[in-house]
């Protein structure tokens, strides 16, 4: 179970992290921070492309930056907005997903408001439905974190 003081630190992350929004089409923000199981906190915020496609969602961007810095054990995965809860979209809880069945625990997704009010729900009550490979179940099993 995530802790207070981890869900705030998250907040503090995503929160300096939503101001970096690589946007130019869309007038919305949003800054995220992923939580891996070593207690690291990566932020993450979205960014538009010239070809729709290419744009991520703040969420995706924070997993890959964890990944890039060799996390594949995430705990927790926070999206903030100024105004309203917001959680991830379909995309990014699938991926979300993936990286739960890698680690094989149990990841939380928080949504926050820049205040620092915030909602905590699990994977399985936003994506129950999810899907998990059985063709690469050993193979996503088989990423641990890596130690610095
Ligand atoms: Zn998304």
């Amino acid at each position: 179970m995530i802790s207070k003081e981890e869900i705030e630190k998250m907040i503090e992350v995503a929160n300096k992290t939503e101001k970096f929004a690589y946007i130019f089409k869309s007038s919305h923000r949003f800054g995220a921070a992923v939580l891996t199981a070593k207690g690291e906190i990566f932020g993450g915020c979205n960014m538009d492309g010239v070809i729709s496609s290419l744009g991520s969602c703040a969420e995706m961007v924070a997993l890959h930056h964890a990944l890039a810095h060799g996390n594949y054990d995430i705990k927790a995965v926070l999206v903030i907005d100024e105004k309203r809860y917001e959680f991830p979209c379909g995309s990014c809880l699938q991926l979300i997903c993936q990286f739960q069945q890698s680690s094989q625990q149990k990841i939380e997704i928080i949504s926050a408001k820049t205040n620092g009010e915030y909602l905590i729900k699990s994977l399985d009550e936003l994506l129950p439905l999810g899907y998990y490979s059985t063709s690469f179940e050993e193979k996503l099993k088989s990423f641990k974190n890596y130690d610095d």
